[in-house]
């Protein structure tokens, strides 16, 4: 039984009544309960049990990476839109009470504060590429890695975080390598995504490129098929939530680090990421908001 009738406010509200959300007062920023987590935490086991065999490097970064390399990544012109940049107090004494005084009479502060050397992570997979730097082995290279990231798009959109965890998956290696297990891992997610019982779709799909040269690359994206998500009615029948993605670089990270094939060409990288606070809540809306009552089969896959 879904838990409402695909109604974002109403679904918001439910997550809030039945304790699974702790709203902070900031649009897309959430605690989670332990029931919550619970969900988190048995989807992600139920994952990197499905990829076992697949033998990737686990790797664990904190939520802020150095600013050198989202610059170097280009990230900046791209998704001005959606970056974090953490920035600190440098100033004198005189210059910290100056400051406060501007936070307690309600004025600007920022110009007070100075750029550090950190960002908050925008994808888990950007602090990955620089560990693949060199000639990559015969097979490539296959990483995995939890973590938050920070994306700036405020919205009451219960869906729509500022701060949520992904986990990736992250290849490097030849073209038809990388594209090969993209493909592959589209198929897995389903059919782990179909045996949860959530009415799943994948579809092309398009990353949201900054203004009028976004455009452009975004059709560009979509026409050579470099991304797809796989979407599930969460608070609308209509507009499907994507719940994870899966993506084809190129050689776009591999130019950037040095990253070669074992032939010493370029090589490509793609990564796939599970949205985990979305594949939750696409679990509550489609199941209910308390997992005991969830189906038997739904439950044996997240709690075997
Ligand atoms: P992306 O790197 O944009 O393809 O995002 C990877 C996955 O993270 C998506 O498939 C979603 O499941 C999840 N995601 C992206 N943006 C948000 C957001 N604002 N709030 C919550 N989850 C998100
Ligand atoms: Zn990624």
């Amino acid at each position: 039984m879904p838990a409402t009738a695909y109604d974002a406010a109403a679904f918001a509200e439910g997550l809030r009544r039945h304790g699974l959300v702790v709203p902070s007062g900031v649009r897309g920023v959430i605690g989670r309960s332990a029931v919550f987590e619970g969900v988190v935490t048995a989807f992600d086991a139920a994952v990197r049990r499905l990829a076992r065999d697949d033998g990737a490097e686990e790797v664990h970064f904190p939520p802020t990476l150095p600013r050198a390399l989202v610059e170097r990544t280009g990230y900046m012109e791209s998704f001005p839109q959606l970056a974090g940049a953490v920035h600190s107090f440098f100033g004198s004494e005189l210059e910290a009470r100056a400051l406060c005084a501007c936070i307690h009479a309600g004025e600007p502060w920022s110009d007070r504060l100075g750029m550090t050397d950190v960002m908050l992570t925008p994808a888990v997979c950007y602090p990955v590429y620089p560990t693949f730097a060199g000639t990559l082995p015969h097979e490539g290279r296959l990483a995995t890695s939890l973590g938050w990231v920070f994306r700036h798009e405020p919205s009451d959109e219960p869906t729509r975080l500022q701060s949520f965890r992904m986990r990736e998956y992250i290849r490097a290696g030849t073209p038809d390598q990388v594209v090969a297990w993209r493909n592959d891992w589209l198929e897995r997610a389903l059919g782990l995504l179909r045996a949860l019982e959530l009415p799943v779709r994948s579809d092309i799909a398009n990353d949201p490129f900054f203004g009028k040269g976004g455009r452009m690359l975004a059709v560009n994206q979509r026409e050579q098929q470099l991304k797809f998500e796989v979407l599930v009615p969460v608070i609308s029948e209509e507009a499907p939530t994507a719940i994870c993605s899966f993506n084809w670089h190129q050689d776009k990270f591999a130019t950037v680090f040095g990253i070669h094939a074992a032939d010493g060409a370029i090589a490509n990288t793609a990564c796939l990421g599970f949205g985990l606070e979305r594949i939750a809540m696409a679990l509550f809306q489609a199941h209910g908001f308390d997992p005991a009552q969830w189906p038997a089969a739904v439950r044996d896959v997240l709690w075997p």
